[in-house]
C-alpha cells in the first residue's frame, strides 16, 4: 500500500487563497485590512529567514505589514514599551515578537505583555486556558498545532472517535495538539494519548494510533512497524541531518528529515505527511488566519 500524501504546500495555497479574498471583502465593506507587526531583536539568521517569509506572505494577502527590527542590546524595559505603543495601536491586530531573545531579557514576561487579543501565535497564558476551555472560548489557537488539525480535516481523515497517538508534550507542539484534538467539536472528538520520554512502550501505543502525530524533533524515532495499516500519520519533525547543493540556485541548503522512517512508513500508513513540504507550510499561513480573525473580532464580525 502506498499512502496518500497530505501536502502541506497544496493545502497552504487554498487557505491563503481564501484569507486573501476574505480581506479583500473586509477592505471593500469595512475600509480596513488586518494589520500584523513583527519585532525582531538581533540577527540570528534562522530568525531573519522565517520573519522573511512571514512579512512576504502578510505582503501577498494584502495586510499592513510593519517589520520593527530591533539591536540585539535592546533593554527588556525598552522592549516592553515598543509592546505597549502596538498593544495601544488600532491599526495592529496582531503582535508577534521573534524568538529567541537574547539572554539578557525574559522571554516570559515579553510574550505575558502582549495583549491577550492581539497574540495571535496564541501563546499568551489567557489564550493557552482558551484553548483548553475550547468551543467559543479559543481566540487563537497556536499555528502549528492549527495547521496540523487542518491538514487532518482538509485531507478527510475521521476524528471523530478515533484513537490519536501525540508523540512529545512540548508547549506550542505536543500539549496544544493533543487538547484540541480531544475537544468536543468537528474535527476533534478524538480519543487522545500523550507519549513522550518517559513513557515506557511507545511503540504499543503508536500501533494503536489511527492518527499518529510525531513532534519529538529525532530524526526516525517513529518506525515502520509502530504504524497501523491504514492510519493518519502527521510528521511534525524538522530535523538538520546534513547540507546538500540545491539544484535550483546551486546555494548549499540543509537536509531535512522528519521524526517518522517516511519510505518504509508510507507503504503502512493510509496517508502520510512528508518533510519538507508537510506540517512545516501550515505555521505561517495559520498565523496569517488568526490576524485576520483578530480584525474580524475587532470588528465584531468573526
Ligand atoms: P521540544 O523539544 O520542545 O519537545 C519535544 C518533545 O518530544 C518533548 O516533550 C519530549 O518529551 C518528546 N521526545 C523527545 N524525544 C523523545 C523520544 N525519544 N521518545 C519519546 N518522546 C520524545 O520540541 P517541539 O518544539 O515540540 O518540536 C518538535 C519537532 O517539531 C522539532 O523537530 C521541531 O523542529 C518541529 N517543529 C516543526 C514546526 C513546523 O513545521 N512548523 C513547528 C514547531 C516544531
Amino acid at each position: 500500500m502506498t499512502a496518500k500524501l497530505i501536502k502541506g504546500t497544496e493545502i497552504r495555497e487554498k487557505i491563503l487563497s481564501e484569507i486573501e479574498k476574505e480581506v479583500k471583502e473586509i477592505k471593500e465593506k469595512h475600509g480596513q485590512v488586518p494589520g500584523l507587526v513583527t519585532i525582531l531583536i538581533g540577527a540570528n539568521p534562522a530568525s531573519i529567514s522565517y520573519v522573511t517569509l512571514k512579512i512576504k506572505t502578510a505582503n501577498r494577502l494584502g495586510f499592513h505589514e510593519i517589520q520593527d527590527d530591533q539591536p540585539a542590546d535592546i533593554s527588556e524595559e525598552d522592549l516592553l514599551a515598543l509592546i505597549s505603543k502596538y498593544n495601544n495601536d488600532d491599526s495592529i491586530n496582531g503582535i508577534l515578537v521573534q524568538l529567541p531573545l537574547p539572554k539578557h531579557i525574559n522571554e516570559k514576561k515579553i510574550l505575558n505583555a502582549i495583549d491577550p487579543d492581539k497574540d495571535v501565535d496564541g501563546f499568551h497564558p489567557v489564550n493557552v486556558g482558551r484553548l483548553m476551555i475550547g468551543g467559543d472560548e479559543v481566540k487563537f489557537p497556536p499555528c502549528t498545532p492549527a495547521g496540523i488539525q487542518e491538514m487532518i480535516v482538509r485531507s478527510g481523515v475521521e476524528t471523530s472517535g478515533a484513537e490519536v497517538v501525540v508523540v512529545g508534550r512540548s508547549n506550542i507542539v505536543g500539549k496544544p495538539i493533543a487538547n484540541m484534538m480531544l475537544q468536543k467539536g468537528p474535527g476533534a472528538n478524538s480519543t487522545v494519548t500523550i507519549v513522550h520520554t518517559r513513557t515506557k512502550d511507545l511503540a504499543a501505543h503508536c500501533k494503536r494510533a489511527d492518527i499518529l502525530i510525531v513532534a519529538a524533533g529525532v530524526p526516525g524515532l517513529v518506525k515502520p512497524e509502530w504504524i497501523k495499516e491504514g492510519a493518519c500519520v502527521i510528521d511534525v519533525g524538522v530535523n538538520r541531518v546534513g547540507e546538500k547543493i540545491s539544484e535550483k540556485t546551486g546555494k548549499k541548503i540543509a537536509i531535512l528529515r522528519g521524526d517518522v522512517d517516511f519510505d518504509k512508513a508510507k507503504e503502512i500508513a493510509g496517508s502520510i505527511t512528508p518533510v519538507p513540504g508537510g506540517v512545516g507550510p501550515m505555521t505561517i499561513t495559520m498565523l496569517m488566519k488568526n490576524t485576520l480573525k483578530s480584525l474580524k473580532f475587532s470588528l465584531g464580525i468573526a
